[in-house]
């Protein structure tokens, strides 16, 4: 039977094999973290810190910044927040940038790539991000990362912000924990390479899906190609996952399929143990994951993973959805 959704916001999130499953808010403002924790979430797993940047004439400085971070630091009571450093380009694009119209925004000049090309830009959000890791558990995440030479520079800029704060004398936690997000397919193909620079992934679905299909994310036009459940893009987000769980990286979904409930038990079949979406999607999901048995799920979603054929993945994925609860 189908529990109220409110009755289990405070029950922890434990599959019927006894199981925790970690289930995160994603927000855009740093007003948002005030609701993560009474939304039953157990931290903020992706804040899209863009949003500080968007909206706006200049660029925020970097004490505007750290005052932002330390608000979302403190209003989580020390639970883990996981601050993604500014995506912006392609269909984010603030007035102060002045980087030209792209051909193809989508693959142009975003995420971490404008940020290299920034580094004084980019080392200010850095050094922002690392005084905030003193007033709670700040993680820093690098999006649109495409291969190991990307990320080491990310981690270069990174170590020069250290440094820098340390010659000022300025305080901050040496250890923060450093993710780079999977949502480019070369990303997914070379994750072996980045586990041991790294302490956790997060897999971008949104930007995996458009990427490995080819199918713009915001085009209606081809909005029924747009398909979570691709079987090449259920390979990289498979292979991603059995790649981190191996070298003991912890590994998360934070793109829509990670709030989507039909999801829930094909991800938790495929390893999945972490789980970032908008908060609203939270009990349904836990639901599902209460509701779920792992030793029963795993064969079934091997199957899954084995076939290339859409219409067989659809029909397995409605038997795993309506198995025994
Ligand atoms: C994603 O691409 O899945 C993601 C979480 O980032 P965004 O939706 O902000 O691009
Ligand atoms: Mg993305």
């Amino acid at each position: 039977a189908r529990r109220k959704l409110s009755s289990i916001r405070k029950t922890d999130a434990l599959t019927q094999d006894g199981t925790p499953i970690e289930l995160l808010a994603n927000i855009e403002l740093p007003q948002d973290a005030a609701n993560v924790l009474e939304s039953g979430a157990v931290g903020v797993g992706l804040f899209r810190s863009e949003f500080l940047f968007l909206g706006r004439d200049s660029l925020p400085s970097e004490d505007e910044q750290f005052a932002a971070y330390r608000e979302v630091a403190e209003a989580t009571n020390g639970a883990p927040v996981t601050v993604r450093t500014m995506d912006l380009g392609a269909d984010k694009n603030p007035r102060w940038l002045n980087h030209g119209a792209a051909e193809n925004p989508a693959l142009g000049l975003t995420g971490v790539r404008l940020c290299l090309a920034e580094p004084l830009m980019f080392r200010a959000q850095l050094r922002a991000l690392l005084r905030a890791t003193v007033y709670g558990k700040i993680r820093i995440l690098f999006p649109m990362i495409n291969g190991l030479g990307e990320l080491k520079q990310a981690l270069a800029q990174l170590e020069y912000a250290k440094k820098e704060l340390r010659e000022e004398n300025i305080p901050f936690a040496d250890k923060v924990e450093v993710g780079a997000m999977i949502e480019i397919p070369s990303a997914a193909l070379v994750v072996g390479s980045f586990v041991k620079y790294v302490d956790f992934l997060s897999i971008g679905t949104n930007d995996l899906i458009q990427y490995t299909l080819a199918v713009d994310r915001n085009d209606d036009s081809v909005s029924h190609l747009y398909d979570p459940v691709h079987p090449a893009v259920l390979k990289l987000i498979s292979h991603t996952i059995k790649t981190a769980t191996k070298a003991g990286v912890q590994v998360s979904v934070c793109g829509e399929m990670a709030g989507d409930e039909r999801l829930t038990r094909l991800l938790l079949g495929m390893g999945l143990r972490r789980f970032s979406m908008h908060p609203a999607n939270l009990l349904a999901v836990k639901q599902n994951v209460l509701n779920s048995h792992l030793d029963i799920l795993a064969p079934q979603v091997a199957r899954i993973l084995r076939s290339e054929d859409p219409d067989r993945i659809a029909d397995l994925l409605t038997q795993l959805n309506a198995g025994p609860d």
